[in-house]
């Protein structure tokens, strides 16, 4: 089997940038037993364009059209290659819905142009990292793959999406494993550059990150022959991560839910958990109860937003909050403490910050503090400072995912 790979862009044509795309992916289909036959440059023209699909489908099974597909007007590519094989441009609604809340948020104005990252031809391939789509077209025994320039959106996609498809399509003899193992804590970048040795002593994992709104994920891809032991080589590779960044690892598995496995926990220690929650406004208590059996590990709890609120439901002394602050290491502790001892369960944690988007008392929206009080312990706390523009939900969220990692602890 053998491929063509064309990329596009002016600035690639003059020199201006290193084609890395077309090197990674050569490397890639190489593995795979795939040969690349030519590779070539050209520029955002859309004739020329036009005219490179053409010769790419006199010679290659695999044709790859690299680049020029975001909003604009120099980006051509989606079009001129629907053009060179006579295909209609199709649009993915949910993606289009999804760029149009972007945009809102953003308070951008909506151009016909942007219409353009939510259309594909043929089968879209899904971009996790950015906003245009890929494309994925049959003919015949032929493949046409259409994929972004931005280097991290694709060579996520590469490895991801293409590689699996053409090993399935293509029936090759090499087995593609995954696995996933989920973090909390420490900043994308810092985990890879941790990563950087693990790399190198396991060259054949692949190990890539994705921003998830609750957690980072870390995915283990492997494409070995199939005899060969895969799990045994993604748990060495597992360990070896975790001597590391053991701190911010929460669990692994494709559909992985922390609230999950602390109910799961707390289950097995036969231990009770509450909270009293102010920003989060119960969330928590929701996010606990959306788990099956939930019933045997949570009683109840209290939302109180109000600083009254926590003085007259918790019984929390008003000096304190007064003197310390709502937001702050010894509210989050009584908080937590006094929610546990009043249910009488073994576990209680306490949520109190700023969602924003204003700022309180003198605190940036997103500064919180979460307590951890635990029967017969004395009740710990934690800082946190998420960046205030995640905005009210996604803070809240984070916030119910850092208690609940404590509880983990
Ligand atoms: P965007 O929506 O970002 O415009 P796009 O699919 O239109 O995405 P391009 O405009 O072609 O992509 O490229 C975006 C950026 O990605 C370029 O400025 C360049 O930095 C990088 N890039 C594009 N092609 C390559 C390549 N072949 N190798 C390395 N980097 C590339
Ligand atoms: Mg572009």
């Amino acid at each position: 089997m053998n491929a063509e790979i064309i990329s596009v862009g002016d600035e690639l044509q003059r020199g201006e940038i290193t084609n890395t795309n077309s090197a990674f992916l050569a490397k890639k289909l190489n593995s795979l037993g795939i040969i690349v036959k030519s590779q070539v440059t050209v520029g955002d023209d859309p004739d020329v364009i036009i005219s490179s699909v053409h010769e790419g489908k006199r010679q290659a099974d695999l044709i790859f059209v690299c680049g020029g597909l975001g909003p604009t007007a120099d980006d051509v590519t989606l079009s001129a290659v629907a053009k060179a094989l006579d295909m209609p441009l199709r649009t993915d609604i949910s993606t289009w819905q999804h760029l149009l809340t972007i945009f809102v948020q953003r308070q951008i104005d909506v151009q016909p142009e942007n219409k353009r990252q939510a259309q594909y031809v043929g089968k879209l391939i899904p971009n996790l990292r950015g906003l245009a789509l890929g494309s994925w077209v049959r003919l015949g025994k032929q493949r046409v793959i259409i994929l972004p320039g931005p280097p991290s959106e694709f060579q996520a996609m590469v490895e991801q999406e293409v590689i699996p498809m053409i090993i399935k399509e293509f029936n090759i003899q090499k087995t593609i494993k995954t696995r996933a193992l989920h973090f909390l804590g420490r900043p994308e970048s810092n985990l890879m550059n941790d990563l950087t040795p693990v790399m190198k002593a396991y060259p054949n994992v692949m190990i890539t990150s994705y921003v998830k709104p609750t957690n980072i994920e870390l995915r283990l891809t492997s494409f070995a022959n199939k005899q060969a032991d895969i799990n045994a080589e993604f748990d060495l590779v597992t360990k070896m991560i975790l001597e590391k960044e053991n701190e911010y690892y929460l669990g692994m598995g494709n559909d992985f839910s922390l609230a999950s496995k602390v109910v799961s926990l707390l289950k097995q220690q036969k231990l009770k958990i509450t909270g009293a929650e102010s920003l989060t406004g119960g969330l928590f208590q929701s996010t606990i109860c959306s788990v099956p059996g939930a019933s045997e590990i949570f009683d109840g709890g209290f939302i109180i937003y109000a600083a009254s609120a926590k003085v007259k439901l918790l019984g929390i002394n008003p000096t304190l909050i007064e003197h310390n602050g709502v937001v702050s290491r010894a509210t989050a502790e009584a908080m937590a403490e006094y929610s546990r001892e009043r249910l009488d369960a073994d576990i209680g944690l306490g949520f109190t910050g700023v969602a924003g988007p204003d700022s309180l008392e003198g605190n940036p929206a997103g500064t919180v503090w979460l307590g951890l009080a635990r029967k017969g312990k004395k009740p710990i706390s934690k800082r946190l400072r998420l960046a205030g523009y995640l905005g009210r939900q996604e803070i809240r969220l984070l916030s119910v995912q850092y208690g609940l990692q404590m509880v983990l602890r």
